[in-house]
Order: structure tokens, then C-alpha cells, then sequence
């Protein structure tokens, strides 16, 4: 195994190896899409565990011989020193694999990593190092502390959803009206104090900048105290509180800081204020702290990351070796020309130009589409071309600005027979019925959690109406505790008189919850879930009403139980009801995205940060769309869509296909748009130009107009071909190839696939 890492060092370039090999201290390691720092990254663990930080300090690991073997024998027989290689091992720079942790973006990005160390180190010391995302290592740390802030160990942990609706409580107990200052965006506001680890009291003190601001302030504060009170941390809370903890407890600190003597961050440059101060607070004394990234590829600043924090590393952590990589190993030239030619453009950069030994390759292939239909059609026929030389449709994505780009790409591969996969779409735990039985389930983990409590009371419906909630709250309210406690003892209060039986029936199916919970296995809990509370009768009810969706989500709640089961499968004795809920409270919408299945993905740019694929299309490179007519008003705007772009172009390693449309519909309007000026900042060189058939037809039928309008009433089509941007065309594309392959072969449905070319 040894030998095997050795060959793995052994593929790295110098840059990299330097960059494994040095092993304590801050480190930084700052370069561009595809150069191999995530690869880096997981190298540099292997070599901390397998060898130790002696490594690359003169010391060198070899192959262990039959002798060494012998040799160590002796050694323990005769109390002597032990060979000099396994000194190697044994000195206390041996770094095991409980000492380090490393933060990435995203679940699947973690999994990915976990699994390049189980393959460089064997099973278990792969398993023993601790990846995983930001809000996942905060869930960690706060089910161990939460009490010491407060918080019960068995928390909640509230989706969007979940905050909407306390959110809509607290307006309607300081009578805010939500169309003066809508709910969302006091979400939305909050969410950004947090990032930025400003409390509710500051809030409260800071002098607001107007009448909004105040609003937001107070509903900051109201809302922490109700989720407080609910025992629940929302996604940014884990952060923001995990900070608060570390900072306020040294024994906690310290805890981490000795329990975690290596930390390694992928995709720096996407933390937040609140990210950053949590690396440093579990950074111990001896800094040995290595982070990667790419400034050219920040692009959450919208949600509160800061650039700085990348610009600043070395700043903050002196003596800090900062390591650049320039070599690209993922794309063509051609690709990396036209990426490097993008991002050139922006003026708040490091600066830096990426190269590769990887050849020319295609040129950029750029498309032209009449109208967003045309745009579908054209990727579905390069994606049949390449299925017909033998290619798989997992090699694949489609990558774009807004989510609401999807939909005309969706329908138009449905009706084509091209399975596909949206990242991002609902997702399986959003769904109402599966929300509701996994509400059940978390009243059972936390008694406290009144907002779970309140959707799922009268779900099915069991005669508790709203009334009835308002004076359980109110109860509960006044002697301090949660309202399940107050249903507990329902026939002791007046006030509820009229509802009691329904309400000490419903405390009679929560503690059978309870009960089976505490007697049967975890996936048996949740079809009691599903059978004791009335669900399962109410769905049968419905099927045989005629409801045709009853089936699909008495299916669903099929496939709930399944996912209990594997998970109960997956974390054997160390699986509980918190831990599943967790995970799935966890789960994002990337991480949905299964890689084994030969689908066609779709996803934003911004879900495809640190992926690759072999063929990348990037659609609707309009001005207006992208970049968004919003940003176009600020540099600073101007230069993150740039930056996305960038990320989208370096997404690609064979093959890049970029399109625009003369003219979209999205949000239910017709628009016309300019080629995206990201598309003219590439050199013509690294591209190949094509208009759509029809668009040619049309021009030369004599065009009809060649001036852009903003809008087009109906979205008739009125351009005309001479009046592009002046670069070559090659024309005549999609004539050569008729309709119908994809169908024959994959669909054998009816539909004439590119029939309008033929
Ligand atoms: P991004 O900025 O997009 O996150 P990255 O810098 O993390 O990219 P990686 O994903 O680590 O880059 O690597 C990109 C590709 O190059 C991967 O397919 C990886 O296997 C390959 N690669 C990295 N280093 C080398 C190398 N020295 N030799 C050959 N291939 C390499
Ligand atoms: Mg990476």
C-alpha cells in the first residue's frame, strides 16, 4: 500500500508534491480550476497519516522487507531502538487518522474524498479521517455541546420551510405586515447577520439604516428566542452558534484544537465571515492549517463569502507558505485558452494564467439558437451524435445561471427519450408527505420542537383546529415549557375543555411513538410512524376516492422507509433517529446527484463548482441572463458572474459547447438578447461558430429587421443574420443529420427527433 501511494506522489508534478510534502504550519495553496488541488489536497492526507510530517523533512518512506520485519521483532524482544522507517511512524509527529479534518463544499464532495483515502490507505484509517461539510462538522461539535449554549443535544435543525414558518409567527405576534417588508427577505437579512456573526443584540443596537431595517433587527430577535425555546438550530445557526461555543468555552476549544491537529478547507474562497472564524477557532497552536482555493472562482459573495478571507490568509497567519499551482490537468487548450481569456477581464484578481500539456482539442463550440426550443433540441442532437460513437450520456451536463432554465431543456429530453437528471429540482425530502412523517419522527427525538408540533397536529386532520393551537401555545407560553407538554396533560385546563379528546388521543399515538421507537428497529419506527398516526389510512382513503395522487405519495413514504433502512444499514449500531434526521436535514441538492446512473445532468454552475465532465454545454450566454440584468449594474456584481463563468468554462475537459438564443422565454416572457459579452471576450481563435438552421433560412427568406428590441410582443422572431457580431460562420450545421436516431434507440417512441433539420 505503501508503494501504492508512493505512485500516487509519484503522478504529481513538483508544485503538488511540494505542496504534500510540506507538512506543518499554514499553508495556502492558491490556483486555478483544474490544477489539482482538491487532488492535492487528499494527497497531502494520505501522506500525513502514512507518514507522518517527518515526511518531506529528509526522511523517505520505502517498501517494508521481510528484514525490517525482523528487525522490529528484535527490537521489541531486546527493549532496543526501533528501526529507523518505523521510527518514522512512531515518532510523535505521526499524525493519525482522528487527527485531521477536512471541510469541503459539499456532502458528496466529502464522500469523494473519503473514498480516494480508503483507497490510498485501507478501509479503516480512510474511514477514521473526519471529512465533511461546514454544517456537518458544526452538527458534530454542537450534538456533543449544544447544552452548554442552551440547546438540547437532541436539536432540530429547521429547514427553509421550517424558518418561513416561524418567521410568519413571529410577524403575526408583532403584527408586521409581511407585505410592507415580506417574510423572505427578513429571512434573507438575517441570514446575512449570521454569516457575518452579528447577534440579535447587535442588531438591536446598531442604529437601522431605515424603517426595513428596523423591522429585520426585531424579528431577529424575536425568532431566535422561539428556536431557542424549540430546542432548533436553522442552517446558519449551526455555524453562528458553533462559533459562539468555541469562542466562549476554552475547554471546548481546546477539546478541538488537541482532538484535531491538522486542518485542511477545500474551496476557500467560498467561505463566509462566521467559516472563517471557525477554521481559526479549531486552528491549534501549531497552525497547521492548509487551505485551497481560487480566487478567480469565488462566487458566493451573495451569501456572504468573502474574498478577503482568501486575499488575507497570509495576513492573518504569519509565516504562512503559499503554494501556486499553473499547470491544468483537466481540459483541452482550447477550453483553458477561452477560460483564461474570460476571466482577464476582471480587475479584483490575484492574477494568474493557467497552461496544459493536454492538447488543442475541438475548438469552443459556440450555437446560436433561434429561441430556447432550438437551443434543447441542438444539445439533444450533439448528445445523440456522440450516444452513436459509443459515448455515455453521464458525460454530460448542462450547465446554466438560473434554475428556471431547466424546464424547456427538461421537457424537450423527456419528449426526446434522453434520460436525465435535474440537480436541484424538489427534492424527495421537500415533498409534503415525506416532510410530514419526518415531522412526526422529530417530536419524538425533540419534545420541544413546537413548529415540527404544529404542522403535523392535525395532519391527518384530527378535529385540533387552529383555535385550539393558538390556546396551546398561549399555555405553553405562560408556564415556560413546550406544547407537547401542555397536550400531555390536556384535561387540566379549562381552556381546552372542548378539544380534550382529540388532544389526549393524539398524546396517546405519540407516546406509542415513543414506545415503539424505544422497542423496535429504526425503519420499523417509521412505518409505525406511517400506520400509527393515520397517515397510511388517510392515503388508502384517498386512492380509493380517485385521488391519483394518493398512490404516488403512499409510494413515496415507500421509499421513506427504504431510505431508513439504508441508513440503518449504512451506520449499523451507530445509527439513530437523530442521526438520520440529521442527515437528511443535511443532504443538499447536489448531493442527490447519483453518479452511477448514465443520465444526462442538469444543473446550475453553481452546483457543478469542483466537478468535471468530459462534454460541458453551457446555455443561454445572453446578456440579461447571463450576466443577470441585475448585476449588470455594479462592477462588483459584473466581475461574480464573470467569475461563474469561468467556473462553468473550466467545468469542461474534452469538449465545451456554449449557447445563446436570439430569443428566450423565461418567466413567461419573450425577450431578446444579446450575446453575452463573456461570449465576445473569448479570442475567435478558440472558437468554432455555428447559427441555427433556421435562423439561416430566415435570413436568407430577407430577414425582417436587424435592430434588438428588448421585448418581443409574442415572441416573433426578428432577426436577421447579418447582424450578429461579425465573426465568421460556419453554417449548414444539424443539416447533415436526420431525425430519429435517438428514438429508434432509446426511446422507440414516435416522435421525429431534429425533424425540422431533415
Ligand atoms: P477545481 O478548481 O475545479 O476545484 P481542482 O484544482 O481541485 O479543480 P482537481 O479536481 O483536483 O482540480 O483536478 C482536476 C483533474 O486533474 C482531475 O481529473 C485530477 O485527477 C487531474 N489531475 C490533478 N493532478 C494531476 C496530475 N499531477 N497528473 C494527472 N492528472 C492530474
Ligand atoms: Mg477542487
Amino acid at each position: 500500500r505503501d508503494t501504492y501511494i508512493e505512485k500516487q506522489f509519484g503522478r504529481l508534478n513538483e508544485m503538488q508534491r511540494k505542496a504534500v510534502f510540506t507538512t506543518n504550519g499554514p499553508l495556502l495553496i492558491l490556483a486555478g480550476a483544474g490544477s489539482g488541488k482538491t487532488t492535492v489536497l487528499v494527497n497531502r492526507i494520505a501522506n500525513l497519516i502514512r507518514f507522518g510530517s517527518a515526511h518531506g523533512s529528509g526522511w523517505t518512506p520505502r517498501e517494508v522487507t521481510e528484514d525490517d520485519v525482523k528487525a522490529l521483532r528484535m527490537a521489541i524482544m531486546t527493549g532496543t531502538d526501533a528501526p529507523a522507517w518505523l521510527d518514522g511512524m512512531l515518532r510523535k509527529d505521526a499524525v493519525r487518522s482522528w487527527n485531521v479534518m477536512a471541510i469541503t463544499f459539499t456532502n458528496k464532495a466529502a464522500g469523494e474524498l473519503k473514498e480516494r483515502l480508503r483507497n490510498m490507505l485501507g478501509g479503516e484509517e480512510g474511514d477514521e479521517v473526519f471529512a465533511s461539510t461546514f454544517h456537518s462538522a458544526c452538527v458534530r461539535i454542537l450534538r456533543r455541546w449544544a447544552e452548554q449554549i442552551g440547546y438540547p443535544r437532541s436539536f432540530t435543525i429547521y429547514d427553509t420551510d421550517d424558518a418561513q414558518r416561524v418567521m410568519k409567527t413571529v410577524y403575526k405576534e408583532l403584527s408586521i405586515d409581511d407585505k410592507f417588508f415580506p417574510v423572505k427577505s427578513a429571512i434573507n437579512q438575517m441570514s446575512r447577520w449570521k454569516d457575518q456573526l452579528v447577534s440579535p443584540e447587535e442588531a438591536l443596537r446598531t442604529p437601522a439604516r431605515d424603517t426595513k431595517g428596523a423591522i429585520a433587527a426585531k424579528v431577529y430577535a424575536a425568532y431566535e428566542k422561539k428556536l431557542k425555546d424549540a430546542g432548533a438550530f436553522d442552517f446558519d445557526d449551526l455555524i453562528y452558534h458553533t462559533v459562539q461555543l468555541l469562542a466562549e468555552h476554552d475547554e471546548v476549544r481546546e477539546f478541538y484544537q488537541n482532538k484535531y491537529r491538522y486542518l485542511l478547507v477545500d474551496e476557500y474562497q467560498d467561505t463566509s465571515v462566521a467559516q472563517f472564524r471557525l477554521v481559526s477557532l479549531l486552528t491549534g497552536p501549531e497552525k497547521n492549517i492548509c487551505v485551497v482555493g481560487d480566487d478567480d472562482q469565488s462566487i458566493y459573495r451573495f451569501r456572504g463569502a468573502t474574498i478577503e478571507n482568501i486575499l488575507n490568509f497570509e495576513r492573518i497567519y504569519p509565516g504562512t507558505k503559499t503554494i501556486r499551482l499553473e499547470q491544468n490537468y483537466r481540459s483541452t487548450s482550447n477550453i483553458l485558452n477561452a477560460a483564461n481569456c474570460v476571466i482577464q477581464h476582471n480587475t479584483e484578481r490575484k492574477g494568474k494564467t493557467l497552461w496544459t500539456k493536454n492538447g488543442e482539442g475541438d475548438k469552443v463550440h459556440v450555437y446560436t439558437a433561434e429561441n430556447e426550443q432550438d437551443e434543447a433540441m441542438h444539445i439533444a442532437d450533439v448528445i445523440g451524435q456522440h450516444l452513436k460513437a459509443g459515448g455515455h450520456l453521464a458525460d454530460h451536463a448542462v450547465l446554466y445561471r438560473m434554475n428556471a432554465q431547466s424546464a424547456p431543456i427538461e421537457s424537450y429530453f423527456t419528449r426526446a427519450g434522453i434520460p436525465h437528471k435535474i440537480v436541484g429540482g424538489q427534492r424527495f425530502n421537500d415533498r409534503k408527505e415525506v416532510k410530514d412523517i419526518h415531522s412526526y419522527m422529530s417530536i419524538v427525538a425533540n419534545p420541544r420542537d413546537d413548529v415540527r408540533l404544529r404542522r403535523i397536529i392535525n395532519e391527518p386532520a384530527r378535529k385540533i383546529g387552529n383555535t385550539t393551537i393558538e390556546v396551546i401555545a398561549d399555555l405553553a407560553a405562560q408556564e415556560n415549557t413546550s406544547m407537547l407538554e401542555i397536550i400531555s396533560h390536556a384535561d387540566q385546563y379549562a381552556r381546552l375543555s372542548r378539544s380534550m379528546m382529540p388532544l389526549l388521543k393524539f398524546w396517546q399515538i405519540y407516546e406509542r411513538l415513543q414506545e415503539s421507537l424505544e422497542t423496535r428497529t429504526l425503519d420499523e419506527f417509521a412505518s409505525d410512524v406511517i400506520e400509527l398516526t393515520g397517515y397510511k389510512a388517510m392515503l388508502e382513503q384517498e386512492v380509493a376516492k380517485g385521488h391519483e395522487d394518493a398512490a404516488d405519495r403512499m409510494q413515496n413514504l415507500g421509499q421513506l422507509v427504504n431510505n431508513v433502512k439504508n441508513y440503518c444499514d449504512q451506520h449499523g449500531e451507530d445509527a439513530t433517529l437523530e442521526g438520520y434526521l440529521e442527515d437528511i436535514a443535511l443532504i443538499s441538492d447536489i448531493d442527490s446527484y447519483n453518479e452511477s446512473a448514465d443520465r444526462v445532468v442538469l444543473m446550475t454552475i453553481h452546483s457543478a463548482k469542483g466537478l468535471e465532465f468530459p462534454y460541458v454545454f453551457l446555455i443561454g450566454m445572453e446578456e440579461g441572463v447571463f450576466p443577470s440584468e441585475m448585476s449588470k449594474y455594479s462592477e462588483a456584481d459584473l466581475e461574480e458572474e464573470r467569475r461563474l463563468a469561468y467556473v462553468g468554462i473550466t467545468r469542461a475537459k474534452q469538449e465545451l459547447y456554449i449557447s445563446d438564443s436570439v430569443t428566450r422565454m423565461l418567466y413567461g416572457r419573450t425577450q431578446r438578447n444579446e450575446p453575452s459579452r463573456f461570449l465576445r471576450e473569448i479570442e475567435p481563435e478558440y472558437m468554432e461558430e455555428t447559427r441555427s438552421p433556421a435562423l439561416e433560412r430566415r435570413s436568407q427568406m430577407g430577414g425582417w429587421g436587424s435592430s434588438y428590441s428588448d421585448t418581443v410582443p409574442g415572441g416573433a422572431s426578428g432577426y436577421s443574420g447579418a447582424s450578429g457580431w461579425g465573426r465568421s460562420r460556419t453554417g449548414g450545421y444539424g443539416s447533415g443529420y436526420s431525425s430519429g436516431y435517438l428514438n429508434s434507440e432509446y426511446n422507440g417512441g414516435s416522435r421525429g427527433f431534429g425533424s425540422e433539420y431533415a
